[in-house]
């Protein structure tokens, strides 16, 4: 374990650690991108454990024909016994028959696979021959070997950033990049429309609907942990919008003004249109702020959306930051929220969990945002929490969702005060 405070660029002291952390893996992300994707499946190559871990995460009845599943590596498998990819093709063509609906095939890698070293990457080229061009294979890792359970989106996203078409007719174009819930993406495209920017978003619905890159492509990140999908496209040329994230009035509005800025948009037309929701999140934000207000939060790291949701509790809702806490911090991504803490904000990025546990018990917060792992023995520590994992379940980003986040945070609390009476 070391800790130790660097500058950086905004001279901000960040606390750096490296030592024993809880976090779910990349595979979780499959819960969310196999309903954002509706035409692709998501085949996990991993062992019982992975299996549980996505069936209990998506609580999905069997009935239900889930788009995803795991092929179960067998003793005889890790052990270099048999053939895993002559399996593995097995396994695949049974699949799409039985499947016709599938168009767009991911293979998952895991722990397991990665440990016999199974070659994913030509499993997934060789099958995309065999099956093509009806079904498009694709591979990304899901280990929860040194990851986060957002990484998992963005692996899954890098990994369809080549497959992207190239249009050399130089019409200017907005990518949105991140999975956001159908109802969000709706009201983000009507808002855009009406500011006249053409806008795409990715992943798209329907993996037959790949949003294409032009020389003029600009793109906005609406999630924080999607660093190599960022790197992918700017390799491809995209460029890269810098704003804070879409969370809160004050994070949508400076989203949508810096694509307004480099679309064109005149101010006073992105001031118009984006007035009637701005007021209405500003009411809905008014009825929990003094529940909020004065209270003290303190973040482990776990979703890589605790920097963005600090700004946004803390300027909003008046919230004291006693740690935030990331996985990672992306200094030039996260750079604008992070430029809107408090001078005084600790922000820590990595985890040894015992002494965060130390420092956290010390300051005792009334509220701490943490994994599941962590949530239940700070509960019967008496200390309230709330699941990092459900906001990324939850429809958070844009105006019309500020309310909702802000009860998310504010619900906790009521809880223990119930409990305490
Ligand atoms: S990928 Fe690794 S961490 Fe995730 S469920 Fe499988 S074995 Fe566990």
């Amino acid at each position: 374990m070391n800790a130790i405070a660097l500058p950086q660029a905004d001279a901000r002291p960040i606390l750096r650690e490296r030592g024993q952390h809880e976090v779910f893996c990349g595979l979780t992300g499959i819960v969310w991108l196999h309903r954002k994707i509706q035409d692709a499946f998501f085949l996990v190559v991993g062992s019982r454990t992975c299996a549980h871990l996505i069936q209990s995460a998506a609580g999905v009845m069997i009935f239900a024909e889930p788009r995803f599943a795991t092929a179960i590596l067998q003793d005889k498998d890790l052990a270099g016994l048999t053939d895993a990819n002559e399996e593995l093709d097995r396994v695949v063509s049974r699949l799409v028959l039985r499947r016709p609906d599938i168009k767009l095939l991911f293979l998952v890698g895991s722990c397991p696979s990665e440990v016999i070293k199974l070659d994913l990457s030509r499993a997934a080229l060789r099958l995309s021959r065999a099956l093509g061009p009806q079904v498009r294979v694709l591979n990304y890792s899901g280990s929860g070997i040194e990851t986060t359970f957002t990484q998992g989106e963005d692996a899954c996203l890098a990994s369809m950033v080549p497959e992207l078409p190239e249009s050399l007719e130089g019409e200017r174009n907005l990518l949105v990049v991140g999975a956001l819930p159908d109802v969000v993406e709706d009201q983000f495209q009507r808002l855009f429309d009406a500011l006249g920017i053409p806008v795409r978003f990715f992943p798209p619905r329907r993996s037959t609907q790949l949003p294409p890159l032009t020389p003029g492509t600009k793109f906005l990140l609406a999630q924080p942990f999607l660093a190599s999908t960022a790197h992918a496209l700017e390799e491809r040329g995209a460029k890269r919008l810098a704003s804070p994230f879409p969370f809160g009035v004050e994070g949508t509005t400076a989203w949508f003004e810096a694509a307004a800025k480099a679309f064109g948009v005149p101010e006073a037309t992105v001031a118009s249109v984006l007035a009637p929701a701005q007021q209405r999140a500003q009411t809905a934000l008014g009825q929990v702020r003094e529940k909020l207000a004065g209270k003290r939060i303190f973040f482990f790291p776990d979703s890589q959306l605790e920097v963005p949701l600090a700004r946004f509790l803390s300027r909003e809702l008046k919230m004291e930051l006693v740690e935030v806490g990331t996985p990672y911090l992306h200094q030039e991504h996260l750079g604008p929220d992070l430029a809107l803490l408090p001078a005084n904000t600790v922000v820590s990025e990595g985890q040894d969990v015992e002494r965060q546990l130390d420092r956290c018990r010390a300051a005792k917060p009334d509220l701490v945002v943490c994994g599941l792992g962590l949530a239940n023995p700070l509960e019967v520590e008496g200390l309230a929490t709330k699941w990092s994992i459900e906001l990324v379940f939850t429809p958070i980003h844009g105006f019309e969702q500020a309310g909702d986040l802000a009860e998310l945070f504010a619900r906790p609390l009521l809880r223990r005060t119930r409990l305490m009476v």
